[in-house]
């Protein structure tokens, strides 16, 4: 049967990036070796990092304009850290839309001050919380720009004359827009661009450098950027397969072909959730986002029929998280449209079958 996976991370890769990954991993290339017992150091995997490093500026239209890409360690949870690390002097501005920012703004705390410019806690953070006014003395600002929980993303990003750096890990590459708004961003891989393991780390090099505190090396930007993001053994597989992805992204129209094709599969999930009588949408309707779609249903007893339908579907993953309950259906760039069709087919059986 085949597996409809909606799973919001890790999560589903295209099938060609697995194929040529499992290959890789008995033999990369025509090199007689396996991609996970060669040198870092080798031609064949600088070669790796380095095409990875170049498609991810080429793809999000930054080659030339000043930013290095990097492949870390650690997770976006590290990023919480090491953004601050880097960059937090006496202010960080944040906007407060869910649990990650949340963690975000933790770890900054341990380094200088932070405020809250907007958050949506309110409301159990099912909106995108509007910023009014932002300080103009901010070292930074931090916004998460999908909130992969609450199934939350902004529409339109904060007008502001301080740095902007986000937590892009759900929603990054997701749909062509203007990513030279942001002076940092990073993105755990496990979402929508590899496995588990690797971050993708984007950076302007000309707001490195500033403040005054001693960074401890694996955790500053700018010796991460000399050594190539080789300050350590990187994780070669993850790295590989996110190239692997990149080169995907670039062989499928790039993030225009990518951008249209999730909006038809968030359209078709969104009208079904509106017109369908036994579910309720979770988010707002202006901060829906197109990666992952928070549900309920309007009658808690349908639960056991709804998952029988969508088990015998072959649709898995869709379970809320804890702290919204109910369903997510995480729709990521490999997730095809007959995937979320098979899951409105589901939703709709149901409401028939419980008029
Ligand atoms: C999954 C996720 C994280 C956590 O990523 P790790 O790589 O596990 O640290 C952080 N932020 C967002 C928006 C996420 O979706």
């Amino acid at each position: 049967m085949k597996i409809h996976n909606f799973s919001a991370g890790p999560s589903i890769l295209p099938k060609e990036v697995m194929q040529k990954a499992s290959l890789a991993v008995k033999e990369l290339d025509d090199s007689g070796l396996s991609l996970i017992e060669i040198s870092h150091r080798s031609k064949n995997f600088v070669d790796i990092m380095d095409e990875a490093c170049d498609k991810a500026l080429n793809i999000t239209k930054l080659r030339g304009k000043g930013y290095k890409a990097l492949f870390l360690q650690g997770g976006a949870s590290q990023q919480f850290l090491m953004s601050a690390y880097n960059l937090l002097e006496k202010k960080a501005g944040f906007i407060n839309s869910g649990t990650w920012s949340t963690k975000a703004i933790k770890e900054a705390q341990l380094l200088g001050e932070v405020i809250e410019v907007a958050s949506s806690k309110d409301k159990n953070f099912n909106y995108i919380p509007k910023t009014n006014s932002i300080p103009a003395d901010l070292d930074y600002l931090h916004l998460t720009t999908n909130n992969t929980i609450f199934g939350t993303q902004f529409k339109e990003i904060p007008e502001t004359l301080v740095p902007l750096v986000a937590d892009m890990s759900s929603d990054i590459f997701s749909t062509n827009f203007d990513y030279s708004k942001f002076s940092l961003f990073y993105a755990g891989a496990q979402k929508n661009l590899g496995p588990a393991g690797t971050t993708l780390v984007i950076v302007k090099e000309d707001i490195l450098g500033k403040v005054t505190r001693k960074i401890p090396s694996i955790l500053d930007y700018s010796i991460q950027i000399k050594s190539g993001s080789m300050f350590n053994t990187p994780p070669v597989f993850s790295v590989y397969t996110c190239l692997l992805t990149l080169r995907w992204i670039e062989d499928n129209g790039g993030l225009d072909e990518i951008g249209k094709k999730n909006k038809i599969k968030a359209d078709l999930i969104y009208d079904e959730i509106d017109k369908n009588s036994k579910f309720i949408g979770f988010a707002d309707k202006e901060s829906r986002s197109t990666m992952n779609a928070t549900f309920n249903l309007s009658e808690p007893s349908l639960a056991d029929s709804f998952d029988t339908l969508c088990q015998n579907a072959g649709i898995s993953g869709i379970k809320g998280h804890r702290s919204v309950g109910g369903y997510r259906a995480s729709m990521y760039n490999a997730l095809s449209i007959s995937s979320v069709k098979a899951l409105v087919e589901c939703m709709q059986i149901l409401e028939q079958k419980s008029k």
